[in-house]
């Protein structure tokens, strides 16, 4: 699963203490590093963490939509 991409804003499982939950993802690879847009707070999550907790992504249009409906708008080869 890699549909979330650079710049992408999120929810994940459990919100950031400071009671925001949209993160914004600063860097992909093996480690996934996403900023709190509630106290611009950066932390680092193990790419299957970050995947385990990833529940929505925000499409183009600014709505959250679930990660397992969500379609990216480049679409990728099977994997
Ligand atoms: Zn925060």
């Amino acid at each position: 699963m890699a549909k979330y991409k650079l710049n992408d804003i999120v929810t994940l499982k459990k919100g950031h203490p400071c009671g925001e939950n949209k993160w914004e993802i600063l860097r992909t690879g093996v480690d996934i590093k996403v900023k709190c847009l509630g106290c611009d707070k950066q932390i680092w999550l193990t790419r299957i963490e970050f995947e385990k907790r990833l529940r929505k992504i925000q499409n183009e249009k600014g709505k959250f939509v679930s990660i397992v409906n969500y379609e990216s708008e480049e679409p990728k080869a099977q994997e």
